[in-house]
């Protein structure tokens, strides 16, 4: 276990406090209820990756294990050999240690208890705790009732123990189809909670096991082997989302049932987050369907998506110690995490210039074929990083935006007889345009620069307010640049008023794709996971799968105005 704080720092003789679960954490330490132990678990089902929800549940799980001298396990909940792939398995991991934790050798899986949880479902047979039940998937449906209505006993729930413990052996034998057969806890059929209608505890699936292979075929299921997985390794503290709140009866029924260790369930809010979906089956059918390119495309809520974006570790871990946690659910806006991701960049990313939609500009009274070294700054915010020397020249490529023929009042950037400066470079007035003589498109600037300008200032003092950013037209290199906008265009795209499905939401311009950018030489050796910052543009990263030697990509993983530190200051 490696240390990972994300608690408050505390004062020697108090113990840090800073939500309602280290508040119960702190007062079971007091009382000594679990012999001053703290035990979590991250219990992720591999049937998906990591998203940004489950890094605040697992950055909850590990930072309270760490502020308490605890223990944090990662447990693969895996029940469900349908659903679940050895991909995630390893997506899993690798997300979590991106993310900057460890847990050291602390990694279970549910399925190597496959035995001890047999053994308890055999022990609540021979109390009479449970019974095979024939009914079908259906019938069982119909027979728990509603909210309004009673259940109905099922005509199995007097099956006698030897007959239950002999059908269940032969479950186990695979003597049956799927489906054919269940084991149930006998438990109430009237109760108002409907988890405590006899839930089905065992079932047949003729599968193999991603980690048992061929050894079984029925299942425990999720709500049989959650609990008692947790109870087997210690947990003290199960931490879990609120939709789990209905389910702790039936846990504890089953922890007293089998007279076990009995771990505290304490129950929070999940995360939500505007313009996005964050439920698995969901994300997995933008997947399979082929609304995004993968699991990891950057517009994508998952922590792989999010670091091939450029997203840091950093910024997620302050977005998830901000919003806290919370017993009421609520929605954050995906710009306050935007927000950490640009204040945690803006520190460590180094500064380049890149021009997105080029622009030849030709400056007519520069020497043909002389070249100057410009020094340019990596990052005004730390001098310890240093400048690097831009290439200038007679031929420059600036950005189509920072040019109107015919501007209006407030433009200061560059248009006919108009002066402007070169970001590290000198003033420049535009002279002459070139157009296409078909389509009229503005294809050429001609401008004169003043000599006596360089670095910017003008030495009689006069005023220039605009600065545009611009590269050395024989010297840049070509790149594609990806831009990202919102997946969805509505902030809440699962609650549709008129019914329709989620992916009526996503947005068309999530993704624009520039494929003629023209960027300084320095750019050609980036490295991915290397954040840049192209000037006036927003912060920028390598994308690791799509680049390659002599063909570059880039991501933008954020523009740099910050609309949700504008929305907070109004
Ligand atoms: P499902 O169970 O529907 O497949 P899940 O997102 O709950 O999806 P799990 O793999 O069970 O997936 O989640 C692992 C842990 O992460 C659980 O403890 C779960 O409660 C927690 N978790 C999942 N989604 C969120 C969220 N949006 N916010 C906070 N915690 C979450
Ligand atoms: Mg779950």
């Amino acid at each position: 276990m490696t240390a990972q704080k994300n608690g408050p720092k505390s004062s020697p003789g108090t113990l840090p406090t800073s939500d309602f679960i280290r508040t119960i954490v702190q007062t079971d330490l007091k009382t000594n209820k679990f012999e001053g132990r703290v035990i979590t678990r991250f219990p992720p089902e591999p049937n998906g990756y990591l998203h940004i929800g489950h890094a605040k549940s697992a950055l909850l799980n590990f930072g309270i294990a760490a502020d308490y001298g605890g223990v944090c396990h990662l447990r693969f909940d895996d029940t469900n050999p349908t659903k679940e792939e050895v991909e995630y398995v390893h997506s899993i991991q690798e997300d979590l240690r991106w993310l900057g934790l460890d847990w050291g050798d602390h990694l279970y899986y549910s399925s190597d208890y496959f035995d001890r949880l047999y053994e308890y479902a055999l022990r609540l047979i021979q109390k009479g705790k449970a019974y095979v039940c024939d009914l079908s998937q259906d019938e069982i449906r119909r027979y728990r009732g509603n909210f309004t209505e009673p259940g109905k006993r099922s005509p199995f729930r007097e099956r006698s123990v030897s007959e239950n413990l002999d059908l269940f052996e032969r479950m186990r034998a695979g003597e049956f189809e799927d489906g054919f057969r269940v084991l149930r806890a006998k438990i109430d059929m009237t109760s108002g909670n409907l988890n405590m209608r006899d839930p089905v505890i065992y079932r047949i699936m003729n599968v193999p096991h991603h980690r048992t292979g061929d050894k079984w075929c029925i299942y425990p299921t999720y709500d049989f082997a959650h609990g008692q997985s947790d109870s087997i390794e210690g947990i003290t503290h199960s931490i879990c989302t609120l939709e789990f709140e209905d389910h702790r009866p039936l846990y504890d029924w089953f922890l007293d049932q089998l007279n076990i260790h009995h771990p505290q369930q304490i129950e929070f809010a999940r995360l939500n987050l505007s313009h996005t979906v964050m439920s698995k089956r969901k994300l997995l059918e933008l997947v399979e369907q082929g609304y995004v390119t993968g699991w990891d495309d950057p517009r994508m809520p998952t922590l792989s998506g999010m670091r091939r974006r450029g997203y840091t570790p950093e910024s997620i871990r302050v977005f998830c110690e901000r919003i806290g946690v919370a017993k009421r659910e609520n929605t954050v806006e995906i710009a306050m995490l935007e927000h950490c991701v640009r204040e945690d960049l803006n520190k460590r990313a180094l500064r380049a210039m890149a021009v997105l939609n080029p622009l030849r500009l030709v400056i007519e009274n520069y020497p043909e074929g002389q070249v100057e070294e410009l020094e340019a700054v990596n990052n005004p915010e730390d001098p310890s990083m240093g400048s690097r020397m831009v290439p200038f020249s007679r031929e420059l490529y600036v950005e189509r935006d920072d040019f109107q023929e015919d501007p209006p009042p407030k433009f200061y950037r560059l248009a006919p007889g108009k002066e402007v400066r070169l970001r590290y470079g000198y003033l420049i007035k535009c002279v002459k345009i070139k157009k296409d003589e078909e389509t009229g498109e503005v294809i050429e600037l001609r401008c004169t620069y003043d000599p006596e300008t360089r670095g910017g200032q003008a030495p009689d003092g006069r005023k220039v307010r605009g600065t545009i950013h611009w590269v050395s037209a024989p010297h840049s290199i070509a790149a594609e640049v990806r831009l990202y906008d919102h997946l969805f265009a509505t902030e809440k795209p699962d609650e549709t008023t008129d019914g329709s499905d989620y992916r009526r939401s996503l947005n068309p311009n999530s993704l624009v794709t520039l494929s003629s950018c023209r960027l300084e030489p320095s750019l050609s050796s980036a490295k991915s996971g290397t954040p840049y910052q192209f000037e006036r543009l927003g912060y920028f990263c390598l994308d690791p799968v799509d680049s390659s030697t002599g063909s570059l990509v880039f991501n933008r993983t954020v523009p740099l105005r910050d609309s949700w530190s504008k929305v907070k200051k109004a």
